[in-house]
């Protein structure tokens, strides 16, 4: 084993030991997907420290915690369509298509990730990182403002917000199928921010639960935040 992949399991072991990891496709998706990858060349000795870490442009790779919290809540399956807002370094976009889009199953049973991300530079990072590490053909990233999600490919089975809004964009609910899931942190900055699940029913009625108070970057563009 690479020294990277030692660290790796390290930390995979510590979220299953603290209860967060739980499901086998979450832990399987967190034990192939390289972080350090996804890191600039001089952060990839903290590729697994278990937090946040700077990816350019004022914004942030989400710590592993965080990805599994989100991808357990999700209850991601094998050909789910999925919509990420906030595609960032390309890392969670990666772990999900490899939930919904196994490398060890046929590509005819694949779903498919679309990842919205609205600074040109890091879309193009983005993509750099999931070509390098063979996620793109499962992954399609687009550069525009995800807050009014990308109707082109909707609806979908799952949503995820990686940025914090001041509140639930409606037209992420509008984009998310019946019997389908979104998560995204709502709040704001230097103030309480909470990880909220969303679920519509299979005939559309929409229920909302807390997760957990979180600390996430602020999503901007229309529904996002403006002036702070
Ligand atoms: N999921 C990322 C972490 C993203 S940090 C990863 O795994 O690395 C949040 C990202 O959301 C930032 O890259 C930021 O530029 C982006 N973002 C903020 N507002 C957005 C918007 N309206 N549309 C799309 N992306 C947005």
């Amino acid at each position: 084993m690479s020294k990277f992949e030692v660290e790796r399991e390290r930390v995979v072991n510590n979220l299953i030991a603290s209860g967060i990891l739980k499901t086998p496709s979450v832990i399987r998706s967190m034990r192939l997907v390289p972080r350090e990858e996804f890191v600039s060349a001089g952060m990839k000795s903290h590729a697994y420290i278990d937090s946040p870490l700077p990816i350019g442009s004022g914004q942030t790779i989400s710590a592993p915690h965080m990805c599994a919290i989100m991808n357990e809540a999700l209850r991601l399956e094998v050909g789910h369509r999925v919509l990420e807002i906030g595609a960032g370094s390309g890392y969670h976009a990666a772990l999900v298509a490899e939930i919904v889009a196994p490398s060890n199953v046929n590509s005819k049973k694949w779903g498919h990730v679309y990842t919205v991300e609205i600074i040109p530079t890091l879309a193009f990072s983005a993509e750099k990182n999931l070509e390098k590490t063979g996620y793109r053909d499962r992954v399609t990233i687009i550069n525009s403002d995800g807050s009014k999600g990308y109707p082109e490919k909707a609806p979908y089975d799952r949503i995820f917000v990686t940025a914090a809004a001041p509140d639930v964009p409606q037209p992420l609910i509008e984009q998310l199928k019946p019997g389908g899931i979104l998560t995204i942190p709502v709040g704001g900055p230097y103030m309480y921010q909470e990880l909220l699940l969303i679920e519509k029913s299979a005939t559309g009625k929409v229920t909302t639960k807390s997760i957990c108070s979180v600390a996430f970057v602020l999503l901007r563009g229309k529904y996002g935040w403006k002036d702070v």
